[in-house]
């Protein structure tokens, strides 16, 4: 049984008002298959796989029962960021830097705050989605250093460039947009480029395809959302429960980024961290969210005949 869903995003989310995707029931309980609107055939096949585990196979057991989570601190003024990582409730904050419009002391003020906020103790990660080239990121890099940084995600876009960072400055470099199929956290290993894997489930093929890639790849993992309802969220925190190793709080707490959800009992973190469980479709609130989409309907039967080959 498939139901196709839609729903509206708090903000804009890779150019899309609406978080769509097909939920799927098999006799483990419920998966859901949301690749993004650009991805072919080929890229939706993996992500399907995830849906079809969660629902015919279920998952490996957990040997944690709680995952930490960080918050996410958006391209926001000081006060707002420092206000955002108090009632965050958790230990670890990642902030947005690098953005579009705005100037480094902006980057450097929003850092400050949060460390202020989070205090010696709380951990603090940038994220410039690729926008710095590698001698902006090893200057940014030196000088948000000042407030003790946990690790900085994609500073640079490329593997070379990363690499680059990674040599000079002493701030761990974790790949996230790198790491979009795969073979990639293998290349990224190969290349030198990162200390840390940010790892989404869904592009990988599912919990144990994903504990293949991190276990060959070798770099510690950071389970990370691609913004799903709790159906996709729980195969996220399947993963991050089942890892050998988890250094790192994770960034699942991406319930907040949705208007609504499927289920009743969202996965939304408590102090700072989500139990592990699987929380099952509400009728009712699905009712809610079902679209009529035969394009979902055709992506998904892409997806299945390419997983046929
Ligand atoms: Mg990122």
């Amino acid at each position: 049984m498939t139901r196709v869903f839609g729903i509206p995003m708090s903000l804009r989310f890779r150019g899309q008002t609406d978080r769509q995707g097909v939920l799927l029931r098999g006799p483990a309980g419920w998966g859901e298959f949301s690749p993004f609107p650009e991805y072919g055939p080929a890229e939706c096949a993996r992500w399907l796989a995830c849906a079809r585990e969660a629902a015919y196979d279920g998952w490996p057991d957990p040997v944690r029962a709680s995952i930490p989570v960080n918050a996410t601190i958006p391209a926001v003024p000081a006060r707002r960021a420092h206000e955002l990582a108090k009632a965050s409730g958790c230990g670890t904050a990642k902030i947005k830097v690098a953005e579009r419009g705005q100037d480094f002391a902006e980057d450097l003020a929003r850092v400050e705050a949060v460390r202020d906020a989070l205090g010696p103790g709380g951990r603090i990660r940038v994220d410039a989605n690729g926008a710095w080239d590698a001698a902006e990121a090893v200057r940014r890099l030196k000088e948000l250093d000042r407030f003790t940084l946990e690790y900085a995600e994609q500073p640079c876009a490329t593997l070379d460039e990363l690499a680059e960072v990674r040599r000079r400055v002493d701030v761990p470099i974790a790949a996230d947009e790198s790491i979009r199929r795969a073979e990639d956290p293998l290349r990224v290993r190969a290349a030198e480029a990162a200390d840390i894997a940010v790892v989404k489930v869904q592009p990988l093929g599912g919990v144990r395809q994903a504990l293949r890639v991190v276990e060959a790849c070798g770099l510690p993992a950071v389970v990370s959302s691609a913004v799903e309802t709790s159906v996709g969220l729980a195969a996220g925190l399947a993963l991050a429960a089942a890892l050998p190793e988890l250094p790192y709080a994770c960034g699942l707490g991406t319930m907040s980024l949705l208007t609504g959800d499927v289920v009743v009992d969202s996965l939304v973190p408590v102090a700072g961290e989500i139990a592990v469980r699987r929380p099952e479709v509400d009728e009712a609130a699905l009712a809610r969210f079902e679209i009529e989409s035969p394009q979902w309907v055709r992506r998904m039967e892409e997806a299945a005949a390419w997983l046929a080959r």
